[in-house]
């Protein structure tokens, strides 16, 4: 007989995992960042027509210090990026960054020397949505499924590195 069976009715068993996963994805708190017309769409999704709230993230926060999540909305320019870089190092870990929009995500149909060509040169990346602009049910799919990847997160040290170029020593983020 296992433990489980053994157990009277109402009693969970999980791990301390489990539940701190649990809260961090149930609790997001977004930087507020809009970069551009995908930021319309990301601020609707905060309207009562959509609700973010019922997902725990209704409280866009003005400062990155009490942010977890920075939602890219929009294309990067280049003089944007050491901004960005700079608000998502103020961002306390753990932290996700959510690319929204084809923009954010590669450039998009801003293929010249002013436009980041993918926010991930800059800043690691959780969660791309594709969209131009996404609405704001795509926006609430990705956040969902980001939940899905918190949930299933190792708890510990989240700091990751990319590679800047090829053959380019990693740069710790
Ligand atoms: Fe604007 Fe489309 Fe780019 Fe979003 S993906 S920033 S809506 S051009």
């Amino acid at each position: 007989m296992g433990v489980e069976e053994k157990l009277p009715a109402g009693i969970l068993l999980t791990t301390v995992e489990g539940v701190v996963n649990w809260s961090r994805k149930a609790s997001f708190w977004p930087a507020t960042f809009g970069l551009a017309c995908c930021a319309i769409e990301m601020m609707a999704s905060g309207s009562a027509r959509y609700d973010l709230g019922r997902f725990g993230m209704e409280v866009f926060r003005a400062t990155p210090r009490q942010a977890d999540l920075m939602i890219v909305a929009g294309r990067v320019s280049q003089k944007m990026a050491p901004v960005l870089r700079q608000i998502y190092d103020q961002m306390p870990e753990p932290k996700w960054v959510l690319s929204m929009g084809v923009c954010a995500s590669s450039g998009g149909m801003f293929n010249n020397y002013a436009i980041v060509q993918g926010v991930d040169h800059i800043v690691p990346v959780d969660m791309y949505l594709p969209g131009c602009p996404p609405r704001p049910e795509m926006l609430m799919d990705a956040l969902l499924k980001l939940h899905e990847k918190v949930q299933a997160e190792p708890l510990g040290d989240k700091r990751r590195v990319i590679v800047a170029e090829e053959d380019a020593p990693a740069v710790p983020l």
